[in-house]
């Protein structure tokens, strides 16, 4: 009965240092052990690993709005819709306050840009109702990267993918950019 009890305590705990409680989304630290072997894999077999960097448009006018509340049930559902649209060996990811990820396995550029437009179609489509709201309007920009096509290791990986999210907010926000279509170097390449 106690090696049942202790298997459950260490269970959560596992839990607890893995996953964000807001989202229930992988966390921080994940992301960084996740990207590290993800990309030794992707190396050694020489297939593609696709990084999605994402950031929820404007969301500091809905906390101002509607109330911190409301923008945590916003990302919940953002991050719901997401894991939606990720077949179940990709992973989805909270780094911090609004930006999430998704790690895409054996995944090209192709693949990674159906990817992200479809999360990004997936945010836009439906209002997020919140209690005591009429339904949000929610948008979310997207920066797409390629392993080995736009960087070599995974900080570049991350650095390409954060130059193409940031192109995507300097363009309008709600879209995807593709690193390779940034007209930037590839770091580290
Ligand atoms: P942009 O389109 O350029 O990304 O604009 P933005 O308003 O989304 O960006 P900014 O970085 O100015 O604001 C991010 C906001 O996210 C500010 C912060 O209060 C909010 N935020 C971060 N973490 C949380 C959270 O856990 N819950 C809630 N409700 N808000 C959060
Ligand atoms: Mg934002
Ligand atoms: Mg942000």
């Amino acid at each position: 009965r106690y090696a049942l009890k202790l298997g459950e305590t260490l269970e959560a705990l596992r839990q607890l240092a893995t996953h964000d409680p807001l989202t229930g989304l992988l966390n921080r630290r994940e992301f960084d052990r996740i990207l590290a072997e993800e990309s030794e894999r992707a190396v050694r077999f020489g297939d593609p690993l696709a990084l999605v960097l994402l950031d929820l448009d404007h969301f500091k006018r809905i906390n101002d709005r509607h109330g911190h509340p409301a923008g945590d049930a916003v990302l919940r559902e953002v991050s719901r819709r997401l894991v939606a649209q990720v077949r179940s060996v990709d992973r989805v990811l909270r780094l911090g306050g609004e930006e999430l990820a998704l790690v895409l396995v054996q995944t090209d550029r192709a693949g990674a840009r159906r990817v992200a437009e479809r999360a990004c179609a997936a945010v836009r489509a439906e209002p997020v109702a919140v209690d005591g709201t009429p339904g949000l309007e929610v948008t979310v920009s997207a920066g797409v990267a390629v392993l080995p096509d736009d960087a070599a290791t995974p900080a570049a990986l991350v650095t390409a993918a954060d130059q193409a999210l940031y192109a995507a907010k300097a363009a309008g926000r709600d879209r995807v950019v593709v690193a390779s279509e940034t007209g930037r170097p590839a770091p580290g390449a």
